[in-house]
């Protein structure tokens, strides 16, 4: 194929054919087409868009470009969720237990944190030895004893996906929904599942600003998983504040396991519960009683045992990342907390280190925010709005200007 006539075409609105996208991607995996024309191929696609057609077939290219995971015959429903990404996000690593204590697999690939993002795979790091890179065999053998792993995406699973996900990052093309949608889709559909929940956001911290155009990339997905055969549903769910009252690796495992120890913050727990129910078979009231009386807590312990995490240190972790710095951001006026802005809460935690500019940067564990306040809520004058952790100084000046942009209180 003539790479340069196929950008052309996209680049003129006009409609790619299966064959064209299929040799592309294959292509792509292979190396034989290099990064330049891959990126100009991607921001022809910003711009123009893909038909659902060409959306079907692009997934299906990315999801073969490697391996799909297969079960034995008679294994039990396998069933996962998928968040299109955002700040405080943490729902994963509660709901992957949650939805394993029934008669049910969760094969979960998660991804590392990406832009202003976190990632779930990033934060399980931030537990002591717990290991992200499990083959397919161990992958299997563990779903057979406790019924779910966390992995990220290894070398095999979607590599089209991988590849052509890090070029996106750096040239501008992440929030194209075609794109969006092949690349979320083709990852779950290599997992092989019966049943998939979506959370699509929409807001400040989400890739879809609008409501709307989060309701049109949820449409695009479930036509894709449906298409595939498999039964997907989804919330929609804003984004305008941080998830939760954390923001950081260590500060958000340490709030997953509140909540599966009976507590947490409401909105999450109620997020968790909602997804749960739209993609377990259990009754709400079962789903909530298992974070309430410890059995999701349970098989979370089990899953970092057998992900070979240091679990005797879960309930110590903040001792083990503390922060040099630990310091309140005051209010400056009483009122309402009318405003705190997911998207720059977002860049500052990138900024302290909790997230990468570069794709290289290592993460800092111990840093963010804790104990937000959430959108609704009184405060005082000078009563914290949340407590910063950070390494140094120089970072909480650096992120000083955001901070002063992200609020406001009526
Ligand atoms: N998450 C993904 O895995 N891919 C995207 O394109 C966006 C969110």
């Amino acid at each position: 194929m003539h790479i340069p006539s196929l950008i052309e075409k996209k680049r003129d609105g006009h409609t790619l054919t299966t064959k064209e996208i299929k040799s592309l991607v294959d292509d792509f995996t292979l190396g034989e087409i290099p990064d330049h024309q891959m990126s100009a191929l991607a921001m022809a696609v910003y711009f123009q868009g893909m038909s659902p057609s060409e959306t079907y077939h692009l997934t299906d290219a990315m999801m073969r470009s490697g391996r799909v995971l297969k079960y034995p015959e008679d294994s039990p429903p396998k069933i996962d969720k998928q968040s299109t990404g955002g700040v405080g996000d943490k729902v994963s690593i509660v709901l992957a237990p949650l939805l394993a204590c029934d008669e049910t697999w969760v094969p979960m690939i998660s991804g590392r944190g990406l832009g202003v993002t976190g990632g779930t795979l990033d934060k399980l790091e931030s537990i002591p030895g717990f290991n992200v890179n499990l083959d397919e065999k161990r992958a299997l053998k563990q779903l057979e004893k406790i019924g779910v792993f966390m992995t990220g995406q290894t070398e095999d699973i979607c590599p089209a996906d991988k590849k052509f996900y890090a070029l996106r990052d750096v040239t501008g093309t992440l929030p194209s929904q075609p794109l969006i949608v092949a690349s979320i889709m083709s990852k779950k559909l290599a997992e092989n599942l019966d049943r998939l929940v979506l959370d699509v956001k929409f807001g400040s911290g989400a890739f879809m600003k609008t409501k709307e155009d989060a309701e049109k990339l949820a449409a695009a997905m479930i036509s894709v998983g449906e298409s595939m055969k498999v039964k997907t549903s989804y919330l929609l769910n804003p984004m305008d504040e941080p998830l939760g009252r954390s923001v950081g690796n260590a500060l958000e495992i340490a709030e997953c396991i509140e909540i599966m120890q009976g507590g947490g913050p409401p909105d999450l727990v109620k997020l968790i519960i909602d997804l749960a129910e739209k993609v377990s078979e259990a009754p709400r009231a079962q789903l909530e009683k298992r974070l309430k009386d410890g059995t999701a807590w349970k098989k979370f312990v089990s899953l970092v045992y057998a992900q070979d995490g240091d679990a005797t240190v879960l309930e110590r972790l903040l001792e083990q990342h503390r922060s040099p710095i630990i310091e309140p951001w005051p209010a400056k006026s009483s009122g309402v907390v009318k405003k705190l802005d997911a998207e720059l809460i977002g860049r500052a935690s990138v900024l302290l280190g909790a997230g990468r500019q570069r794709t290289t940067d290592p993460i800092d564990f111990a840093v963010g925010f804790s104990k937000i306040k959430k959108v609704g809520e009184k405060v005082a004058a000078d009563e914290p709005l949340f407590m910063i952790h950070a390494r140094n100084e120089r970072s909480i000046v650096n992120i000083t200007p955001l901070l002063e942009k992200a609020i406001e209180i009526s």
